[in-house]
């Protein structure tokens, strides 16, 4: 299979079946965003325990396939990863949409690189860039408890 078509695989099954959606359980952090170019909105709930990990990451939403893969896809990479890391994971993974770089870090294995990287087809189309990256603006808002709206 070539890496296109898995990678169109992956966003797919993410944007059909996502992961963690929802409000989840105990949640004391969340911020809202919205996409007005496309339509795309999310919710992003996590809960942060007292050892700063992301011990709850969960996303409501609505928009387009990408949008909700990438949400998807956020929440269950970051899901169990402490703030320091959280954060590295989501900076690498905008700096890989934004430049030609790939992600290449040794806190993911290789099957989440591949599906991060899965989102990198973006790149070729401005106007979809925004609908993947906004869910990781957002979260970022969430875990330093800003809001992005009202
Ligand atoms: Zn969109």
């Amino acid at each position: 299979m070539e890496l296109k078509e898995l990678y169109q695989e992956i966003i797919l099954d993410h944007g059909k079946n996502p992961r963690n959606k929802g409000k989840c359980d105990k949640f004391n952090k969340d911020a809202k965003a919205y996409n007005p170019l496309c339509g795309d909105k999310v919710h992003i709930y996590l809960k942060l325990n007292k050892e700063k990990k992301v011990e709850n990451l969960s996303f409501e939403g609505e928009g387009c396939a990408i949008s909700l893969a990438s949400a998807s896809i956020l929440t269950d990479i970051i899901k169990g990863k402490d703030f320091i890391t959280a954060k590295k994971i989501t900076n690498e993974f905008l700096n890989m949409i934004k430049d030609k770089t790939s992600v290449s870090n040794d806190i993911l294995n290789e099957d989440q690189k591949t599906t991060i990287m899965s989102l990198s087809g973006v790149k070729k189309f401005p106007m979809r860039v925004k609908c993947a990256t906004m869910v990781w603006h957002t979260f970022i808002s969430a875990l330093e408890g800003k809001n992005i709206n009202e």
